[in-house]
């Protein structure tokens, strides 16, 4: 494991730091984290994200790793870590193209046709276009090949009909991701065609989900008769699986790479510990010392990963472990937070002390162990692929879908 950058990354660091010393003001150390897609109130909040992606893209800097031809600046992945770091550092609007960039064009990039990437991919980059992801059901989440959203070809087109659930943004988005099921009579897995749909077609109706946190960033999309041209088909009919993996490892990798479990919270923990005459105590001051032992962990951890792509490698299952264990810990240092704060703990985090810091994380972080794969889920994977344990029992692999019992 090496810590340093090499020279070039070093270069490539300066280089990044200075256009964003010039477009953008450095954080302080109150400023709230930079919010993501399902965080956007206001058509004004939207409209200065796609401004700042714009004002990237035109400098070179939107999607390091994504080829030049489409709008990207072909560069590395270390570069895009390196990218990441450094304009994690600066006040930034928020980032609402984190399932588009992270997600969706890395699978029409990896899958689309030349003419699919032509359309789409360079109105990405410059955030002219806002994309969501709609793959989970009511009845299909973690077992996603379950998903039941019908679509039937009717000459050049496809009309489709079902339910999403959880769409992140979809209110806001132009287009999306779409996971279908074309043919019942084949095994789950073999029945599944991917689309590109217009998030403005006719036939979807958007209903927000109200959330603990008084938030409506998720939401759920209802598809009656809606009709998409084969021309938005990715892959061929019968591909959808293939291509959903190469989403769902990409939604997996961004999830990991971001989360380092609690930020700068740490520091924050130990003020209201003060704040609250609690930091005499031993047992609290031993606590705060786990949590921050933990943090190291996963900082560590993730320099594996940092390491590997800096010596062109690619990461192992430590982008799994970033998730399953950090998103516990924030949950755990959300509900320590609280506690030290005492009565005034239960406060909404706009009243709450520390600025409300531990209510979002202990309000945020279940969505963040279900969101991008369970925890129960990523244990399933660690323990197949990396443990090599005996793989869970699977009876409705070799079955025609629509002979798979429902228990309706
Ligand atoms: C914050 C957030 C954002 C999201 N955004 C989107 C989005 O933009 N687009 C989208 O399509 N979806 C989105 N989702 C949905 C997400 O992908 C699903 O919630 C997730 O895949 C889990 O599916 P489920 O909710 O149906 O739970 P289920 O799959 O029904 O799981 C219920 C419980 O059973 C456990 N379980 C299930 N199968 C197994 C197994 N084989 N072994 C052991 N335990 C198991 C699970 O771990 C869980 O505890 C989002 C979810 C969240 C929380």
């Amino acid at each position: 494991m090496d810590f340093n950058d090499t020279p070039e990354e070093a270069a490539f660091r300066a280089e990044a730091h200075a256009w964003l010393a010039a477009n953008a003001e450095l954080r302080g150390p109150d400023d709230p984290t930079s919010s993501a897609l399902a965080e956007i109130e206001s058509e004004e909040e939207l409209q200065r994200a796609k401004d700042w992606q714009k004002k990237k893209a035109d400098a070179g800097w939107a999607c390091i790793t994504w080829p030049k031809e489409y709008g990207g600046r072909g560069a590395t992945p270390i570069q895009s870590v390196i990218w990441g770091q450094e304009e994690a550092r600066f006040r930034t609007p928020p980032n609402v193209f984190g399932i588009g960039i992270g997600m969706c064009g890395p699978t029409i990039l990896t899958h689309g046709t030349d003419e699919q990437k032509r359309r789409w991919i360079p109105r990405l980059v410059s955030g002219e276009e806002v994309w969501c992801q709609l793959f989970s059901e009511p009845s299909a989440g973690s077992d996603l090949a379950g998903l039941r959203t019908s679509a039937v070809q009717d000459g050049d087109e496809w009309v489709v009909n079902g339910q999403k659930i959880w769409t992140t943004g979809a209110q806001l988005c132009d287009w999306g991701i779409l996971v279908t099921r074309h043919d019942a009579n084949v095994a789950k897995h073999a029945g599944l065609t991917y689309f590109v749909v217009d998030m403005h077609s006719a036939g979807i109706e958007i209903r927000p989900i109200h959330q603990i946190n008084d938030g409506e960033g998720f939401n759920e999309v209802f598809f009656s008769d809606v009709r998409i041209p084969d021309a938005n088909r990715i892959g061929e009919v019968g591909d959808g699986w293939r291509v959903a993996i190469t989403t769902l490892m990409n939604e997996r990798a961004s999830i990991g790479a971001g989360n380092a479990g609690g930020g700068d919270s740490i520091m924050d923990m130990i003020k209201l510990a003060q704040e609250v005459g609690a930091f005499e105590d031993s047992d609290v001051r031993q606590r705060i010392a786990d949590f921050y032992v933990k943090r190291k962990g996963l900082e560590y951890t993730g320099y594996r990963t940092l390491t590997a792509l800096s010596q062109g490698r690619t990461p192992g299952p430590e982008a799994s472990m970033g998730k399953l264990v950090g998103a516990k810990l924030m949950q755990d240092m959300g509900s320590f937070g609280m506690d030290l704060a005492g009565l005034a703990g239960s406060l909404a985090p706009s009243a709450a002390p520390a600025d409300g810091t531990f209510q979002s994380q202990f309000l945020g972080s279940p969505g963040l162990r279900i969101a991008g794969g369970t925890d129960e889920i990523l244990r399933n994977i660690i323990s197949e692929r990396v443990l090599r344990l005996p793989p869970e029992v699977r009876l409705d692999k070799e079955v025609a879908f629509r002979d798979v019992p429902t228990g309706n």
